[in-house]
């Protein structure tokens, strides 16, 4: 069976004792991976600590032009890294609104070569004859990023691209789920890449918090769980570590009476059912206001009925399963609490029968805030519609949850639109879209949704110190 090893100070570790790597649409082994501890991540900080200084002493065009050979790489192994995506994750190679491994691997392609185009100019506060104050940014030195199993790939490209580009030395852990495609991007990168400058670990929570409350890291970049996030930002405490958290969201999309429901609905399918609901910005709780409700309802359930489920390795696969048991038994279990509560399935409603971590597309109707399917993160394929006749209540409701990643309105009216989804209270807000991100835009939750942002110059610059420069001339 196929072995990816760890990547430290540029070399391939293996341990004696491995573990497999599971396909969840069958689940069974289809590679091997170490065991990674503890003392993995003391050996890849050393390895990245003394990494530090030659990298940063590049030129930033020195470091950009890596970050496109890393590009370059992942083009060149595109085919192999989509299928490996499909593999360890059971999304779909290109699946239902092209949203699959093809959109991972392109994705990481991309973001990559946005990242490498952005700068990070010193800035000037103030130049007379007196004075003159700059502001710089500097590296910050070692950078941990812990990930998660949903983007295995492209999340790992998001924390790795800028913090490299940045000039910091990095030491990433992939999710225990999903560590295949990181393990391979670490060795390709490793033949681009000066040893010690990218180091890959694996392990569970003991070896992510091993590097949360690693003394000589300076930064923690984590995608994860809102409370794993707090645990990480406990034990990232000890040395003051910077940090960026993306977390759990619960985003709401309202929609406003005068959309073509027939169209919308396909559009808000898309959106839902992402990745199979399994991305911090799906779309997860639908207000539709009650003149197009049952239309709507009815459509996205035709929709629902009508997708292919199945083993993401077949190539007319629209949904796979759930990455993982866990997240199926979190699915089902919000699926019977919503039953109990007297809502109405129009699809769906239960795992599919095995092997794979399946559940069927499912629609819920007759269901409000207050039910824990509404009010809690699902991230799987199940999405409740909630219906509404007044926008300032929906508004309202959408706000009233800690989570604060995205949100949308949808109209033909985009101006107003447009003002009702700045009342959102989330990082991002989209009208007529959802989840609708890019490597230049910021990305960022508010409330327990995170802290800090990604991409564009913003995320960039949080991967960097602020230096503040004043000369007196005289
Ligand atoms: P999930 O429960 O969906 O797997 P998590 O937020 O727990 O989501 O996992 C995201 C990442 O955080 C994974 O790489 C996981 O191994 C890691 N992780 C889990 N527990 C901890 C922890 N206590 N400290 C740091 N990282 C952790």
């Amino acid at each position: 069976m196929v072995e990816y090893a760890m990547i430290i100070d540029g070399q391939k570790i293996m341990t004696q004792a491995t573990v497999g790597v599971i396909n969840p649409a069958i689940e069974e082994a289809f590679a091997q991976i170490p065991v990674g501890t503890p003392a993995h991540v003391d050996q890849a900080v050393a390895a990245a600590r003394a990494a530090f200084p030659a990298w940063s002493a590049l030129s930033y065009n020195d470091r950009k032009a890596r970050l496109h050979q890393l590009a370059d790489a992942l083009e060149a192994n595109m085919s192999e890294l989509m299928q490996l995506v499909t593999q360890e994750t059971g999304k779909p190679m290109k699946g239902f609104g092209d949203i699959g491994s093809g959109m991972e691997v392109g994705g990481a392609i991309a973001w990559l070569r946005v990242t490498a185009e952005t700068e990070l100019p010193v800035e000037v506060v103030q130049d007379d004859d007196e004075v003159r104050v700059e502001v710089h940014r500097k590296p910050i030195g070692v950078v941990g990023s812990i990930t998660p199993w949903n983007w295995p790939l492209m999340i790992a490209i998001w924390h790795y691209a800028p913090a490299l580009l940045a000039g910091n030395t990095v030491v990433g852990k992939p999710s225990e789920f999903t560590p295949a495609t990181t393990l391979r991007f670490a060795e390709i990168a490793n033949e681009i890449l000066p040893p010690g400058v990218l180091n890959v670990v694996v392990g569970a929570g003991d070896v992510g918090a091993a590097i949360a409350s690693h003394p000589d890291i300076n930064k923690i970049a984590f995608t994860g769980s809102s409370s794993t996030g707090r645990s990480v930002m406990q034990a990232a405490s000890g040395n003051l570590k910077r940090l960026t958290l993306e977390l759990g969201g619960n985003d709401a999309g309202i929609v406003l009476p005068d959309v073509d429901p027939k169209e919308v609905a396909q559009k808000l399918f898309t959106v839902c059912f992402h990745n199979n609901g399994q991305t911090c910005q799906a779309l997860k709780r639908l207000y539709v206001h009650a003149d197009i409700y049952d239309e709507v309802c009815n459509e996205m359930g035709a929709i629902a009925n009508s997708v292919k489920v199945g083993n993401g390795l077949e190539e007319d696969t629209d949904l796979g399963p759930l990455q993982n048991k866990k997240q199926l038994d979190i699915v089902c279990e919000l699926a019977a609490d919503a039953r109990s509560a007297g809502a109405q399935f129009l699809t769906g409603g239960e795992a599919a029968a095995g092997p794979g971590y399946f559940f069927l597309p499912t629609v819920v109707t007759n269901i409000t805030d207050g039910t824990r399917l509404v009010d809690e993160e699902q991230f799987g394929p199940i999405v409740p519609v909630i219906k509404y006749s007044d926008v300032d209540d929906a508004i309202t409701r959408a706000n009233n949850n800690p989570a604060g990643l995205g949100g949308s309105v949808w109209s033909r009216d985009v101006e107003r639109a447009t003002e009702l989804a700045a009342r959102l209270e989330s990082g991002s807000v989209w009208v007529n879209a959802h989840a609708d991100i890019q490597p230049n835009a910021p990305m960022g939750g508010m409330k327990q949704s995170g802290i800090g942002c990604e991409f564009g110059y913003w995320g960039l610059a949080e991967n960097t110190d602020i230096q503040t420069v004043k000369i007196r001339k005289s």
